[in-house]
């Protein structure tokens, strides 16, 4: 956690895919043409509500992140308005601001990619998930290995300095020799950035059904495994683990999503994107509708799709704030901002702490709390506790 600033990060969510992955929760549609210009403009507009609702004019932009969904299913011109409408509204922290655009390898060519970098998109996150046709096909994405290989090396060639690939472990039938070979081919491409995600099984989705107990999944201690192999391998490769799922070669960490992990102010725009303040008071959140027509609808006839809203309680923000910092495991909870926001030191506001420190799960150099290698493969648990035990 950093002391409040004058700074904003803004994520845009475009909600559409060209198929619904069976395990996916995310908001978004299937769609083969989506209405990017009336997406667009809605987008826009809704910027333009919160600048004059929100005083948020005057903010210094620090990132922009296009997610979703499958941003590049949208067309570079269109891309490459709503960053430039961003950008003029606020005032940017310096000429090259990062600017993430989330790409589906089956909706990139080297001409679309050059045209993203043209219209202001500074780093590209490429949702590989697996170099297995096997895998791919089991969770139902509609990319090969070898499509994903080759959109990094188009991404290379149309000049990016800057990507991240997503692989997802835990995956049906996955052993750990398939998870290891995927790792080892993300870390051959080099990329600045990799994430590792555990597959998720979501209740309302396919997969939710389909591995009800789990059958036909790894177990949880194979998928520990995967995991532990992963950072073992990354870290061998060079790779700093900055986060509990993320790993960037030195200077390459995702900017934008160390705001979040750093309790910083972004705005959310389109459907279902959630926004965080975090002053006056200990914050306050709202999230939009997820439904994209709902959304659309709202925004045309109000200006604001804005179905929630929650102000947050001092325990709450101390909670957050904590399980946040220790995500980070190269800053963790940072006492002298803690103690600046809340008054007391991290070590004093968490009861559990010195327990767990016993355990061997947290360290406590100076004021600041951290998750030991031990922590990390049982994060979870701790922050349950840390939480309990929230003074
Ligand atoms: S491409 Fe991503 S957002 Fe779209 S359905 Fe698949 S997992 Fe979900």
């Amino acid at each position: 956690m950093e002391i409040r600033d004058d700074t904003i990060g803004v994520y845009v969510h475009i909600p559409y895919c060209i198929s619904k992955c069976p395990y996916c929760n995310f908001s978004s549609a299937a769609i083969s043409s989506p209405p990017e210009k009336r997406y667009s403009d809605c987008v826009i507009k809704e910027l333009s509500f919160y600048l004059e609702t929100e005083g948020l004019n005057g903010r210094r932009l620090e990132t922009v992140y296009i997610g979703g969904g499958t941003p590049s299913i949208f067309s570079p011109e269109e891309i490459g308005r709503v960053i430039s409408s961003i950008k003029g509204r606020f005032i940017p922290l310096g000429n090259d601001i990062e600017v993430t655009l989330e790409v589906n390898p089956d909706t990139v060519d080297l001409k679309k990619l050059a045209a993203y970098a043209r219209g202001g998109v500074t780093r590209l996150s490429i949702g590989a998930q697996s170099f297995s046709d096997v895998e791919l096909e089991s969770i139902g994405r509609t990319h090969s290995a070898r499509r994903a290989l080759d959109a990094f090396h188009e991404a290379r060639e149309a000049g990016s300095r800057n990507i991240g690939v997503d692989l997802i472990f835990g995956l049906p039938g996955q052993r750990e020799k398939d998870w290891e070979s995927s790792v080892r081919k993300a870390i051959g491409l080099r990329p600045e950035h990799i994430s590792v995600y555990g597959l998720t099984i979501e209740e309302g989705t396919p997969f939710f059904s389909a591995f009800k107990g789990r059958a036909g999944l790894p177990s949880e201690e194979a998928e520990a495994a995967m995991y532990e192999r992963a950072i073992y391998l990354l870290q061998e490769a060079g790779y700093i683990h900055y986060e509990i799922s993320n790993f960037a070669l030195p200077g390459k960490t995702s900017v934008h999503n160390s705001r979040y992990w750093a309790d910083k102010d972004y705005l959310g725009l389109g459907a279902s994107a959630h926004s965080y303040i975090s002053r006056p008071g200990w914050g306050r959140r709202w999230w939009n509708a997820p439904d994209p027509r709902e959304y659309m609808r709202a925004i045309e006839n109000a200006g604001t799709a804005r179905v929630g809203e929650e102000k947050l309680r001092r325990e709450e923000a101390m909670t957050e704030a904590m399980m946040l910092g220790l995500r980070r495991l190269d800053k963790g909870i940072e006492g002298r901002a803690f103690k600046e926001r809340f008054g007391s030191l991290p070590k004093e506001s968490f009861k559990r702490w010195e327990a767990l420190h016993k355990d061997g799960l947290l360290n406590g150099p100076n004021d600041d709390i951290v998750l030991t290698p031990k922590g990390v493969l049982l994060s979870n648990e701790v922050f349950l506790k840390m939480a309990e035990g929230c003074l």
